[in-house]
């Protein structure tokens, strides 16, 4: 540990233009599938004498130089050209930029950072911004403007840092941000420390209930992970995955772990990320409860999958059931993959309102969905149909749906069979645990009856 380097701002100048700063990644990690879902730069000295000086020695003397502009234009540069790099390998890898506080007071910053992407030919959704909660309370006017100009043009924003500010919690509902990231220091020890996996588990479900995504820093074991998998976070970052490391050998860390392959096109144009519905911690516990994720396919939900597709007259059919990451396809019709990411799904979409179908006629001419890499290119889904599987709570864990490769439309009468169909699912998922509850000693007398009598 070096320490707040005492540096003048020619030298750190000189560092930039001798190209003594370089940017380091590290990936996050969906908690279910493994799978890289960004990565984050984090800025690194190669000093000539000091050998690798880290930012926590350099960023405050940066700060207080005024070459913060500097080193942050430097770092969104370097993203913005390895994220098109990236692409144009077949690797979708978001990247993640730190805003302090000066810039983020600077009403330019968002046209800046649209040139940048222009300058890279990358979409908005290459670069995501993380600001901590203390430097959006420095000025919290000027920086409110800044981060709605920013969500508007499409950035994905993340509140770093999470719970060591010391700012009200009004102010996150409030913020245009759809990620929170937990700082590292409720996580390091999440395992042992029962007031930290406290801390953890609210923070998770008051993200959630606002509508956002959670990911926790600093986690660094496998115990640590299934506990956050427990406790229904989203996405992780930290050294049990990776540390930091320079892009060659982060390209090579997600060649080696990378297990769903990015579809060529998610470059044409503006795809969102999934909608998370308000009630998701609870969705996700009842979908846990089934124990239903990644088991072999039986007969009847591969009947309903087919009957669904025959009474709507559509090639394709599934019963998909959406997790925290992705979309796994319980039984399916005339598709090639068991499972894709959540920010693909369709399915996403309709448990958001598990009360109405969701009916896509024509995807193309839809913009949740234009853009969708299951859209432009294969299975080439024009129309789509969902019911929810709706638990008796009423939380939804996933669709029985129908697909087309052509848009069309349905009756009423074949909407009707689709959600009953979709009743039929839920209540076989709601038998067979029960029966699974009974087999393991755990019913209540009456659910025995109940068993015993069906
Ligand atoms: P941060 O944004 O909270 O970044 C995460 C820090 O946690 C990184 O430290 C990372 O190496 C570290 N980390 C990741 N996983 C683990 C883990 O499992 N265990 C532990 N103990 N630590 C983990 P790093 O790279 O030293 O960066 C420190 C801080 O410097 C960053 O904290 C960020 O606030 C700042 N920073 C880095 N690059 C930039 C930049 O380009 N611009 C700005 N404004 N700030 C930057
Ligand atoms: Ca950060
Ligand atoms: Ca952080």
């Amino acid at each position: 540990m070096q320490g707040d380097l005492k540096v003048e701002a020619a030298e750190l100048r000189n560092a930039i233009a001798a190209g003594q700063i370089i940017v380091y990644y590290q990936p996050k990690v969906g908690l279910f599938t493994g799978q890289a879902l960004g990565v984050e730069a984090l800025v690194r000295w190669q000093h000539p004498k000091r050998g690798l000086v880290f930012p926590d020695d350099f960023i405050p003397a940066a700060e207080r130089s005024g070459v913060m502009t500097e080193l942050t234009d430097f770092v969104l540069d370097q993203a913005a050209g390895q994220y098109a790099q990236w692409q144009a390998n077949g690797i979708d890898l978001p990247v993640a930029v730190n805003l302090s506080a000066s810039s983020l007071v600077n009403a330019a910053l968002p046209d800046k950072i649209t040139a940048v992407c222009n300058r890279h030919g990358i979409s908005h959704r290459g670069l995501a911004l993380e600001i901590t909660e203390t430097s959006v309370m420095a000025d919290s006017k000027a920086a409110v403007a800044v981060l709605a100009a920013l969500a508007e043009r499409g950035f994905v924003m993340a509140i770093d840092d999470f719970g060591t500010g010391f700012s009200s919690l009004a102010y996150l509902a409030k913020l245009p941000v759809s990620v929170v990231k937990i700082d590292k220091s409720f996580v390091l020890d999440v395992v042992d420390n029962d007031a930290d996996a406290h801390i953890v588990h609210g923070i998770i479900e008051l993200v959630h209930g606002l509508g956002k995504h959670v990911v926790a820093e600093g986690v660094e074991s496998q115990e640590a992970l299934d506990l956050l998998l427990l406790m229904g976070c989203d996405q992780g970052q930290g050294y049990h995955w990776s540390r930091p490391v320079p892009a060659a050998e982060l390209t090579a860390w997600v060649t080696k772990h990378q297990h769903v392959i990015t579809v060529a096109g998610h470059e044409t144009g503006m795809f969102t990320r999934a909608p998370i519905p308000a009630n998701e911690a609870k969705r996700l516990a009842v979908l846990q409860r089934y124990r239903i994720l990644d088991t072999a396919c039986e007969a009847i939900f591969d009947e309903i999958a087919a009957v669904a597709a025959k009474v709507c007259g559509t090639p394709m059919s599934a019963v998909s059931l959406v997790d925290a990451e992705r979309q796994w396809f319980k039984a399916r019709v005339g598709l090639k993959v068991a499972e894709t990411t959540r920010d693909l799904a369709f399915c996403a979409h309709t448990i958001m309102d598990p009360t109405h179908l969701l009916v896509v006629n024509d995807a193309t001419t839809d913009e949740r969905f234009a853009a969708n890499p299951l859209v432009t290119g294969d299975p080439n889904i024009r129309f789509y149909a969902g019911a929810s599987l709706v638990a008796p709570d009423g939380s939804a864990v996933g669709t029985l749906c129908v697909i087309d490769s052509k848009p069309r439309r349905l009756s009423v009468a074949q909407l009707k069979v689709l959600r009953q169909l979709a009743a039929h699912v839920i209540a076989i998922f709601e038998a067979k645990q029960q029966l699974a509850e009974l087999a393991q000693g755990r019913a209540t007398p009456g659910q025995r009856e109940l068993c015993l009598a069906s």
